[in-house]
């Protein structure tokens, strides 16, 4: 068992938002144990947990009686590998910033102003029956397992992509080095589309790993990049369960959407379960 973690001290980032191209300033301040994570904007005091999910498209958007923060999932992500359980994070802005599209930012900072352990176990349930989501040719399995495994595949049309496979043990990664550098990505004609559609307003070269037919538009910080941003998407959204799960995770071609769905069939399966 280990210890529920807050930080240090609080953690300040300004930038602007990928989708909607607007300036934001999110303050992530310690919050006492058993807080877990809680957005603050607009008056409004939004849980990240899975009922307050607004919209998925292109992102995860959580919110509450009309106010929204958008892009929600590369913070969450970077508490969760960081080991931060607890914090309020204040958010002047709709969207959190995309940073360099990469969830490494945010760990540096945290790294910076330390964890301060807590006096409360973490809260690790173990899985007693199998969940699952499933859209199409997509979806998520969780499996009753000692350890929190995840095995996940994305496949893409493209031959700079194309199908690619990996597994991680989630409570033995490294996910400074494994996973938080993992960027945004977009193909070429998707994000010409996106423009159109008045969406990815903030995406630039600098923030997004850009696919075009032969070629990247910058170098690779990973030859399977896409598929670890899709891991750290999904480490981000299971945030929303609000409870670590004790399970083997399949995720096929994952989205924000399915994240979602399956972050709140997990957390309706493990109500009343003991950890
Ligand atoms: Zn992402």
């Amino acid at each position: 068992m280990s210890r529920q973690c807050t930080l240090a001290e609080e953690v300040c980032m300004e930038g602007v938002g990928v989708h909607t191209g607007k300036h934001a300033r999110v303050t992530v301040k310690p919050a006492d144990a058993g807080t877990g994570i809680v957005f603050h904007a607009g008056g409004q005091r939004i849980p990240a947990l899975a009922e307050y999910v607004v919209s998925t498209d292109r992102c995860t958007a959580l919110g509450m009686d009309g106010v929204r923060v958008m892009t929600v999932e590369h913070l969450l992500s970077a508490l969760a590998g960081t080991g931060v359980d607890n914090a309020h994070i204040e958010v002047e802005g709709e969207e959190i910033p995309v940073l360099d599209g990469s969830a490494l930012p945010w760990v540096e900072r945290f790294q910076q102003a330390g964890l301060c352990e807590q006096a409360v176990e973490r809260r690790c349930v173990a899985l007693t029956r199998p969940v699952s989501v499933m859209a199409g040719d997509r979806g998520i399995w969780a499996m009753p397992h000692p350890e929190r495994l995840l095995i996940s595949t994305v496949h893409y049309d493209h031959p700079l992509v194309g199908t690619q496979v990996a597994w991680f043990n989630l409570d033995k990664i490294n996910y400074q080095e494994e996973i938080a550098p993992a960027r945004t990505f977009g193909f070429w004609e998707e994000v010409e589309a996106l423009l159109a559609r008045g969406k990815a307003l903030g995406g630039s070269l600098d923030n997004a790993l850009v696919i075009f037919p032969d070629h990247y538009s910058v170098p690779p910080r990973f030859p399977d990049e896409v598929l670890r941003h899709k891991v750290l998407d999904f480490i981000g959204d299971m945030v929303l369960v609000g409870a670590q799960v004790r399970a083997l995770f399949v995720a096929v071609k994952p989205s924000h959407t399915l994240n979602t769905a399956f972050a709140l069939a997990l957390r309706q399966a493990i109500q009343g379960e003991s950890t």
